[in-house]
């Protein structure tokens, strides 16, 4: 008989059975609490557990997930949001005075436009427009230029 894997919810543990082909997709309890435990399709990569309060595949490989990509460690280190240091792989390349420009520009542009947001009482977070400077400011931190972006005051935040 052929050897199937399955995992547990309940006691987020893996286990083997020996089971015919034709039983093999029935629920299983567990060995360890005796929960119905599901067979893990080898090819599948759709299961998910969360170790150390991070998501993480089954079979456990040791790896992480962030944002859909598969990574080696969690983030622990100073990261921007949306951001992890193993998909950093591209070094950064200075920007160019028009692009500061520009980005200086959008920053404004997205304040008046929260503004105008708030005061119709319809402020929202988003997370593109969040993660797109973010990657910019990024950029400027790592070529030297952060100090080129007109210094402005922090916007009057609402309480989200
Ligand atoms: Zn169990």
């Amino acid at each position: 008989m052929p050897m199937y894997e399955y995992y547990c919810r309940a006691c987020n543990g893996v286990f083997e059975l020996l089971r015919s082909a034709r039983q093999s997709t029935d629920s299983q309890p567990c060995p360890d609490c005796d929960a119905e435990s599901e067979r893990l399709m080898p090819t599948t990569f759709t299961a998910f557990t969360v170790r150390d309060g991070l998501p993480r595949s089954i079979p456990d490989r040791g790896t992480f997930w962030h944002l859909g990509q598969e990574v080696k460690r969690p983030v622990n280190e100073p990261a921007l949001p949306f951001e992890h240091p193993d998909l950093d792989k591209h070094p950064e390349t200075m920007p160019s005075a028009e692009e500061i420009e520009a980005f200086d520009h959008q920053l404004d542009r997205d304040a008046h436009e929260d503004a105008e947001a708030d005061a119709r009482g319809m402020l929202a977070i988003q997370p593109q427009r969040e993660m797109a400077r973010g990657k910019f400011v990024q950029r400027l931190a790592a070529t030297g230029t952060i100090n080129r972006l007109r210094p402005r005051k922090r916007s009057k935040g609402t309480s989200a």
